[in-house]
């Protein structure tokens, strides 16, 4: 049987991924052993992806104001609305917010429609959030967003940095490609810049913990270090840039001394002096760096003071070495390419060069062109808010639980005269505040291009068709421009006739000045695009000394430290770093639906030291407020052992539809980089204290229970039930009637009980012979581990023993689970610490060859090694 070569919907590595579907019609997913960017291997989410198919939870139908209606009404709908809009109030009043999730295609017509017909560059993307201090880094330094290393460059690095990475769980396949290199090449080095002491570092020989918000004062050091050393190249210095005195006056002004660092560091002198002599001493060096260095006050100077090391030792465009900084979202890349963001043009051009405003009109034939920068991602929505735009189109992303003051967001969407969301997933935060609600075609429905973070152009294929009323996002936006007058721009018939006319564009006025040029893919067939291979551009390859700089040389930015703008104080005394979780993504619409996924991490929480969790009267396990000056959350608290002092870090994923009070974004200050205007989830400050509950529970039920009466609660799937964990401050009156109509079990035949005077009570709802529903309730979140009743809702009848520990919540025989570690083959944290102690087990081969946990994919390798050392 033949499947469909297509690419992961998830982080920017960009996995190559065969999807096959069985004779029973499920899908089977596996790594496309031919794709250079994975050569066959998938991490746990791309594993998951045959489990986040189907249609539930899909949006399957348009809808305006809440009634459904068919694809005219709504596009006539939604073409009439902008236009009256922009008639009444100008085209400044109107707004896109869009998205790394949307392939190259989607985006194109999107941003054409926005900037080239509409007229104004009000189109603003997610990927704002992610990656675009990196962008305008890259374009300080080279002239254009050009990224200057390749996957193949880790293979080869003699030293690897990562930093604000934790590679592990954000870019698996990527970092274990790294592991790879480094078993390989056992002299290999691997350093860790990071505050938090993630599952990255179990395999770093060296970690710097280094304080949040302080990384400009590192490698500004490390330049006046190396400059200091003699380690300058001033061949490639003379020939290939400008700016090193300014870079070199700054960086030495500001982080000359070592030992005042270390100190703003947060580190120890002998370790700043490890990291320089490993700099020092490897030419073949790559610094990977990611979200710890995009998402910051400063990130495009964090971001360039790295790019300054590079360019200060002439390690750039050669083999092995560079400064690489990694995407989160699968078209991150794309969006880039296509000018997807408020202040870019499209193929990389600029908006603010009248000649590239002109070619780009001229190639559109267009009555318009957006003439100077829109509004980025955090203003948009305050603009939104102040009531100046009056209409936002938002495509395939969930900004009331991804942006920052997200509640402020939720609030601005409300008072907006005009929201229309398209999406592929029915009831997100975001949908519930929409007039306009348009289904969109999903990952396996979908036709396109990806650009990975190595700039590798890969297709997304369709495997089978979208359900019910779902289309792609290049026809709804085609559908609704052809509406607003614009019928012939936009005729497209398919995404292969837009993915052309972009490579044309990307050819347009460029002679050489521009990296990004396909223009030759401008000519393939029909048949071409559907076989299109993965290609990396430039076509023609990078060259070392190529940079975009109307001198052609590279530039040293100079880069003054500066503290982020909200501090920790007496009220808020803790640093608050966001960030994502191995077996999450997003928002968690889709990977939520994967109940081998959400076994790794089943709720929100908030990890901190342990001496700030005893400081502050929090057991580990129990519920705690984080609150900042812009919202709360109620979560668990974890005590992990990852957190210095003082900071605190939650999870990025959790939303309204799976936690009562677990959506961060509505705590993250909405303070933003003021070049790239990238927001600044790493460092709000915020405070932590007990939630105070009076009860604890939890319920495991065939169906999702109605959890409108708990004060908290949060809920993920298994294979056959939903688990629900509750809570709540005041006590619960009259429990059995309670659990009953929480069960919705009034009336059911055979419930077994039991409570006692301590205020535990248990119920199971047996319903012919099959477990339907059991809930615990007790004064103190102390409960039997959920494995074994899980796994009793897969069972055709209860048996006489079963029964018998039913209210106990766990069978003797059992061996507790505990949190899933290895998705690939269902092994749990219980499991693989008995198989530890139990057999003396010294490394993550012997747990492998015992359990196969960590053999598949390998995303679980970090925490078996911390499994392996913990303290038992
Ligand atoms: Fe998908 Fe994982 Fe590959 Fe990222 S590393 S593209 S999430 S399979």
């Amino acid at each position: 049987m033949t499947g469909t070569r297509t690419t992961c919907p998830y982080c920017g590595v960009g996995c190559g991924v065969i999807a096959t579907r069985t004779p029973k019609g499920a899908i089977d997913i596996d790594g496309d052993p031919d794709h250079p960017a994975n050569f066959g291997r998938l991490c746990s989410k791309g594993s998951a992806l045959g489990e986040t198919l189907g249609t539930a939870g899909r949006l399957l139908h348009p809808s305006i104001d809440g009634e459904r209606v068919d694809w005219d009404t709504a596009l006539d709908n939604v073409a009439a609305r902008l236009t009256d809009i922009i008639e009444n109030h100008g085209r400044q009043a109107v707004a896109f917010y869009v998205s790394g999730q949307l392939l190259t295609e989607d985006y194109y017509v999107a941003n054409k429609l926005m900037k080239g017909f509409i007229g104004t560059a009000n189109i603003d993307t997610n990927s704002r959030l992610c990656m675009s201090s990196a962008v305008a880094a890259h374009k300080r330094a080279f002239g254009e967003d050009i990224v200057p290393v390749s996957y193949e460059d880790l293979d080869l690095a003699d030293l690897v940095v990562l930093v604000g990475s934790n590679a592990a769980w954000c870019h698996p396949v990527l970092f274990q490609r790294i592991l790879a290199a480094k078993a390989k090449r056992p002299g290999m080095r691997l350093v860790v810049i990071d505050p938090r002491r993630t599952p990255t570092c179990e395999f770093a020989d060296l970690h710097l913990p280094v304080r949040a918000g302080t990384d400009v004062w590192l490698f500004n050091g490390l330049l006046a270090w190396l400059a200091r050393h003699g380690l300058a190249n001033p061949s490639y210095i003379a020939k290939y840039t400008s700016g090193i005195e300014e870079a070199l006056a700054v960086a030495n002004a500001s982080a000359s001394d070592v030992d005042s660092v270390a100190e703003v560091c947060g580190l120890d002198r002998q370790q700043l002096d490890e990291f320089f002599d490993l700099f020092a001493r490897h030419v073949r060096v790559v610094t990977m760096f990611s979200q710890g260095v995009n998402q910051s006050s400063a990130g495009t100077d964090k971001a360039n003071s790295i790019i300054n090391c590079h360019l200060l030792t002439g390690r750039i465009g050669r083999a092995g070495m560079g400064p690489f900084s990694v995407t989160g979202q699968p078209n991150a890349m794309g969006g880039r390419e296509v000018g997807g963001m408020a202040n870019m043009l499209a193929a990389h051009m600029d908006l603010e060069n009248e000649a590239h405003r002109r070619t780009v009109q001229q190639f559109w034939r267009s009555p318009a062109i957006a003439s100077e920068q829109g509004l980025k991602a955090v203003d948009m929505f305050e603009a939104i808010h102040a009531g100046t735009i009056k209409a936002v189109w938002i495509m395939a992303t969930n900004p009331v639980v991804s942006l920052p003051d997200a509640d402020r967001v939720r609030e601005a969407l409300q008072r907006c005269e005009l929201v229309v969301v398209s999406d592929c997933i029915a009831g997100t935060d975001t949908g519930r505040c929409a007039n306009v609600l348009l289904p969109a075609a999903a990952w396996g429905e979908k036709d396109g291009t990806v650009t990975n973070s190595e700039r590798r152009i890969s297709r997304q294929r369709a495997f089978t068709p979208p359900p019910a009323d779902a289309r792609p996002d290049w026809w709804i936006v085609s559908q609704v421009a052809q509406r607003m007058g614009y019928g012939e721009a936009f005729a497209y018939g398919s995404a292969y006739e837009i993915f052309i006319e972009h490579a044309a564009m990307s050819g347009q006025g460029v002679a050489g000045s521009r990296a990004f040029d396909i223009s030759e893919l401008a000519r393939i067939t029909r048949d071409e695009y559907d076989n299109l291979q993965p290609v990396r551009w430039p076509l023609t390859g990078m060259a070392a000394s190529r940079f975009y700089h109307d001198d052609r040389r590279a530039h040293f930015v100079a880069t003054s430290p500066q503290l982020p703008r909200n501090r920790p104080d007496g009220e808020f005394p803790l640093v608050l770093n966001t960030g994502r979780i191995r077996d999450q993504w997003h928002t968690m619409t889709r990977t939520a639906r994967s109940p081998r996924l959400a076994a790794h991490i089943s709720e929100s929480y908030v990890d901190l030291h342990r001496a700030d969790a005893d400081r502050l009267g929090l057991r580990e396990g129990a519920l705690a407020s984080v609150t900042t000056r812009w919202g709360c959350v109620v979560v668990r608290v974890r005590c992990s052992g990852e957190m210095s002092a003082g900071s605190i870090f939650v999870p990025i994923h959790w939303n309204d539809q799976f936690c009562s009070q677990g959506r961060i974004g509505a705590l993250v200050n909405p303070v933003v980089d003021p070049i790239s205007g990238e927001p600044e989830f790493k460092h709000t400050p915020a405070r932590v204290e007990p939630y105070g509950a009076s009860w604890h529970g939890f319920a495991l039920t065939r169906v999702p229970i109605d959890i409108a009466s708990a004060e908290w609660w949060t809920q993920s799937y298994g294979a056959d039930f939903v688990r629900t964990e509750l809570a709540g401050r005041r006590p619960v009156q009259n429990v059995h009637e309670w659990a009953l109509r929480l069960l919705g079990a009034v009336g059911q035949e055979e419930c077994i009980e039991y409570r006692d005077g301590s205020g535990t009570y248990r119920i199971a709802v047996i319903v012919n012979q099959r477990l339907q529903s059991v809930l615990f309730i007790a004064r103190e979140a102390e409960f039997p581990d959920r494995g074994w009743l899980a796994s009793l809702f897969g069972k055709k009848a209860l048996s006489s023993a079963d029964r018998d520990m039913l209210l106990l919540g766990e069978s003797p025989q059992a061996t507790p689970t505990g949190p899933i570690v290895c998705s690939c083959f269902g092994v749990g944290r219980g499991a693989i610490l008995a198989a530890i102690a139990a057999q003396s087990m010294k490394t993550p081969q012997d747990v492998g060859r015992a359990l196969r946990a960590g053999t598949n994919c390998g995303s679980c390798l970090p925490e078996i090694k911390m499994l392996l050392t913990a303290p038992r």
